[in-house]
């Protein structure tokens, strides 16, 4: 009997995940695509709830022409791909997925695998972050989009990076009252940036338009913040944060916070498969290696979108496409010589996103020198205070092996959220470069899956 040839699998339903799979079902491939949300868009175009019925313009600002040209796209992609939604990739090895959908586990055979997992929020814990009210910058922006819901009425932002001033906005469109945004750095200082971020065209003019329109509403936007203290109402929920803004403490009350200092790519499918990984100094992550097009040190692993290196939506699209046409050259289709002007269009937006990721910074000075009661992993409850004491009594300072000592990232979150932070004080007490500290190695399950999950097994 001949034996059934295994599929080609992608990993995520964003920009990245659905320009792949347009690209191989074009070949003639019906490509099984996985993603853990209930409809393709990823983050940027995240889809609200059935029933809610904002339009498209409410939800997805300057974004909602192409998001109905996604939403095109994918309609017209769907009879052409095995596409299993709700369904969580939590474990990968070479030529098969573990998966959780429903309550069930199944596993999934691959011949050819594009992971396109893309990003989440990177976080600088502050003292009292965890209070109940206090939620990830993308956290709010989720409950948003595909809720329809705010956070709260009086909604302060804090942190770094383009997504701070679009989130802001579109709370204070959707009709919070927003006190500040707080940023931690100076993007505009360090004028030689400045035609750097022109080249970003439009999209560099959105973020203007973001910050003028929240300007023109009388809502401060202070840069150079170094947050201090999350302060909490009689019954435990956030009602205020305290800032330092150059030589002034100052304190602004709010009834929920939104809490997010840049992107961090999705690496630990990759991680799980072997690939290999670099230290981007710029970036301050770690991300994994790959060619032009997207090729991993694995054969047959590619890797696009943001969980390559966040790099914007439209980056993200461009990658999609040159993996999968990297993948259908490796599998012996011919060069149709169209990869080029994705190349080109990748190449163009560099000088752009890097200087993005210069403007604004995770703030590793404030987090390497956060006190010592600051909670920085929650799932095990270790505070500042704790990683810095188990790095000098164990004379330890590779992160995993400080995780062996106090576990540290051995919770639900496996150090995606306290990862980040941990990693800048380690540093800065073992007076080492951060690379030096290494990264948190994945571990299935890679997202928190209910154990029933896994003694269900599916067909
Ligand atoms: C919270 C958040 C909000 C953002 N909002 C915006 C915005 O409003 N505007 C903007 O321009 N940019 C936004 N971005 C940046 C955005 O990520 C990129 O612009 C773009 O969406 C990247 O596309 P992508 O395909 O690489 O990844 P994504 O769009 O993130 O898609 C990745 C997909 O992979 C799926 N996935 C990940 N891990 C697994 C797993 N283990 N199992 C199954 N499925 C998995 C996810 O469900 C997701 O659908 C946001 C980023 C984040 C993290």
């Amino acid at each position: 009997m001949m034996k059934q040839a295994q599929p080609i699998v992608i990993i995520g339903a964003g920009p990245a995940g659905i320009a792949a799979a347009t690209m191989i079902a074009d070949a003639g491939h019906r490509p099984v695509m996985i993603d853990e949300g209930r409809a393709a868009g990823g983050q940027i175009f995240r889809q609200p709830h059935p029933e809610f019925l904002r339009p498209p313009g409410d939800i997805y600002g300057f974004d909602a022409r192409r998001e109905q040209a996604f939403r095109a796209d994918v309609a017209d992609l769907n009879p052409a791909v095995d596409y299993r939604s709700e369904t969580t990739v939590w474990s990968a090895e070479t030529g098969l997925l573990h998966l959780a959908n429903r309550g069930r586990a199944f596993v999934q055979p691959w011949s050819r695998l594009i992971v396109a997992a893309g990003a989440m929020d990177r976080v600088l814990p502050t003292e009292g972050w965890t209070a109940p009210g206090v939620y990830s910058l993308g956290g709010a922006q989720i409950s948003l989009k595909a809720e329809a819901s705010l956070i709260g009425r009086n909604v302060i932002f804090a942190g770094t990076g383009p997504l701070l001033y679009l989130v802001a906005y579109q709370y204070a469109k959707a009709g919070a009252n927003v006190p500040a945004v707080l940023e931690t750095a100076k993007p505009f200082d360090n004028l030689s940036l400045l035609p750097a971020l022109a080249s970003g065209g439009a999209t560099f003019a959105r973020g203007l338009y973001y910050i003028a329109w929240l300007h023109a509403r009388g809502i401060p936007v202070l840069t150079g913040v170094v947050p201090l203290e999350v302060t909490r109402a009689g019954d435990g929920r956030v009602n205020g944060l305290a800032f330092r803004h150059g030589a002034r403490r100052l304190f602004l009350g709010c009834d929920a916070l939104a809490l997010g200092h840049g992107l961090k790519a999705e690496t630990q499918i990759a991680d799980l498969l072997g690939v290999d990984f670099y230290f981007n100094s710029q970036q301050r992550q770690w991300l994994p290696t790959i060619d032009m097009d997207g090729r991993s040190s694995i054969p047959n692993v590619y890797l696009a979108g943001d969980g390559a290196s966040v790099r914007g939506s439209a980056v993200a699209a461009a990658s999609g496409r040159l993996a999968a046409s990297a993948l259908l050259r490796d599998a012996g289709h011919r060069d149709e010589g169209i990869a080029s002007r994705d190349r080109r269009m990748i190449a163009r937006s560099m000088r752009f996103r890097n200087a993005l990721d210069r403007a604004f910074p995770f703030p590793s000075d404030i987090a390497g020198t956060l006190p010592d009661k600051t909670m920085i992993c929650r799932c095990e409850g270790l505070t500042a205070g704790d990683i810095r004491h188990t790095v000098v009594t164990s004379g330890e300072f590779d992160i995993n092996r400080i995780k062996a000592f106090c576990r540290l990232g051995m919770g639900r979150c496996q150090g995606r959220i306290c990862g980040p932070a941990a990693t800048e004080l380690i540093a800065t007490v073992a007076r080492i470069d951060v690379s030096a500290v290494g990264r948190l190695r994945g571990q299935a399950p890679i997202k928190p899956i209910p154990l029933r999950d896994l003694t269900e097994v599916g067909a």
